[in-house]
């Protein structure tokens, strides 16, 4: 047997299964649950939807996209989950020798892909005031930059002006993860994708639309870029069910998704308002559906505190730049409550 020895290198993503937790907000999920037309369309689900192989490249999601951000069905990629388009994207430009610069911290996931595919990840510290360092993200000279706005896990966003100054310096290729968009007014850049040849904008249907378990995420860019990511990714990487599901959302509930993303906005405000001000805790300026801080103190202590209370949040160690932080889901209203009022003893 000849496993790739560099694979011992390679983190596995393996986020431990915690028992017993009655609100779990560490994985940045819709908490208000999922668009009523999707679940109506796995629940009238026919035999030969199971039956039959997919449509090879959700034909019927990536039109239903493209007409309503008015490009061609050739400009947009979907896959299983976005994690699966940005996987295959940098697989497509894997050339040898490839770089890809990423900022640090962001989605932890990029460079276990990017290392994965034999690209070389680079990581560019976040500037001192949270910022994305566009200018030394481009200082790398990387075929590959991927850039996450609003950023995960600090959910910081990157004005529009920002990046479209890196779609235009960039030497090669520029992944924008917008994956957190729907929760911000910042900027929506998938159009601005379609018109250039070296952009590819990710979204999913994971958060905002509340389909994690269905694994739906999508790119959208200039032709070529798509067709060689298309080939990269693989056929039949959208389920059946999974692609009606999201395209009756699409279709049918636009208004739902953006009315729960109005209220997560709302109850990640509050929540971010109840944590300003106590000792040793900063509050970072969230656009995403969740909070982060960063800390002076253990954040390993401070989850499991919250966990004694059946609170799942997310703990960071060793953050490039920031140390020990903590990372909260936002939730409905009564969920808030429960974390604003636990608050005063998990931070005492
Ligand atoms: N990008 C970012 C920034 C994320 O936080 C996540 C999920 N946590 C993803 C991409 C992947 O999401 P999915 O594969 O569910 O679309």
């Amino acid at each position: 047997m000849s496993i790739r020895a560099d694979l011992a290198q390679i983190p596995l993503y393996a986020p431990p299964t915690l028992e017993g937790l009655s609100l779990d907000l560490r994985d940045n999920v819709n908490l208000w649950g999922a668009p009523p037309s999707a679940l109506a369309s796995l629940q009238s689900a026919s035999a030969a939807l199971l039956r039959d192989y997919p449509r090879v490249s959700a034909s019927a999601l990536t039109s239903a996209l493209a007409t309503q951000l008015d490009i061609a069905p050739a400009q947009i990629v979907a896959g299983c989950g976005s994690d699966d388009v940005l996987d295959a994207c940098i697989r497509a430009l894997a050339t040898d020798g490839a770089t890809l610069a990423h900022a640090d911290p962001s989605f932890s996931m990029v460079p276990t892909f990017a290392r994965l595919n034999r690209v070389t990840p680079i990581a560019v510290p976040l500037r001192a005031d949270g910022a994305m360092d566009i200018d030394g993200l481009l200082a790398t000279r990387a075929p590959i930059i991927y850039v996450c706005s609003p950023n995960n896990p600090t959910g910081t966003a990157t004005s529009r002006a920002e990046l479209l100054r890196l779609f235009d310096e960039a030497p090669g290729i520029v992944v924008l993860d917008e994956a957190y968009a729907e929760f911000t007014d910042a900027h929506d850049l998938r159009r601005a994708a379609a018109e250039r040849e070296n952009v590819l904008v990710t979204r999913t249907f994971s958060k905002a639309w509340g389909l994690a378990g269905l694994r739906v995420g999508y790119g959208v860019g200039g032709v070529d870029l798509v067709a060689a990511v298309t080939k990269a990714r693989g056929p039949y990487k959208v389920n059946a069910a999974a692609e009606a599901a999201a395209t009756a959302a699409l279709t049918h509930d636009e208004a739902w998704m953006r009315d729960v993303a109005q209220q997560t906005r709302i109850q990640r405000d509050r929540l971010a308002a109840a944590l300003r001000g106590r000792v040793g805790v900063s509050v970072w300026a969230s656009e995403g559906n969740f909070v982060f801080v960063s800390l002076q103190r253990s954040a390993v202590e401070l989850a499991a505190r919250f966990r004694t209370r059946g609170i799942g949040v997310r703990a960071f160690t060793g953050l490039t730049g920031i140390g020990d932080a903590l990372r909260i889901g936002a939730a409905r209203p009564a969920e808030t409550d429960r974390v604003i009022a636990a608050l005063d003893e998990v931070f005492a």
